[in-house]
């Protein structure tokens, strides 16, 4: 359809990113929304463990951690952790920590800051050439204020 021009940006721009509100669409935590923390753009090594993602996705090995979501409960005991850079050494404390897990991306939608509702991206270029994503309901931009 459209003329693709040498300029265009990269064909696998994460559409989401830091500071977005997300809602989960599957999974055990199906519903829920929270603030991307994290946007990691290649897939971490599985640490020991099987891959939670899945080959071949259209995410193009994309993932996001959320806050608050896809929460894995890490048991950890008190230990000293000698560091070389600092002169105290740490104490980790021992206990539960929930840490959010990284998901595919594909399984979170941009919750819009306007209208509220999840919805695709659409991009828009403004007069300065910046280009800009956009809620596909409203039409308003999706820009992460900072
Ligand atoms: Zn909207």
């Amino acid at each position: 359809m459209a003329v693709r021009t040498s300029v265009a940006v990269p064909p696998k721009v994460p559409e989401i990113r830091k500071g977005d509100t997300v809602v989960v669409l599957s999974g055990k935590d199906a519903g829920k929304r929270g603030v991307v923390e994290r946007v990691i753009r290649r897939q971490p090594a599985p640490r020991g463990g099987r891959s939670m993602f899945r080959r071949g996705s259209s995410a193009g090995g994309v993932s996001v951690v959320v806050e608050g979501v896809n929460i894995a409960k890490r048991h950890t005991k008190p230990r000293q952790t000698s560091s070389t850079t600092d002169r105290m050494p740490k104490i980790q404390q021992g206990g539960i920590l929930d840490i959010a897990q990284p998901m595919p991306i594909g399984k979170v939608m941009v919750v819009c800051s306007h209208c509220g509702k999840p919805t695709r991206i659409g991009h828009q270029t403004l007069d300065n050439g910046k280009r800009v994503r956009v809620c596909r309901h409203c039409g308003e931009q999706l820009e992460v204020k900072s």
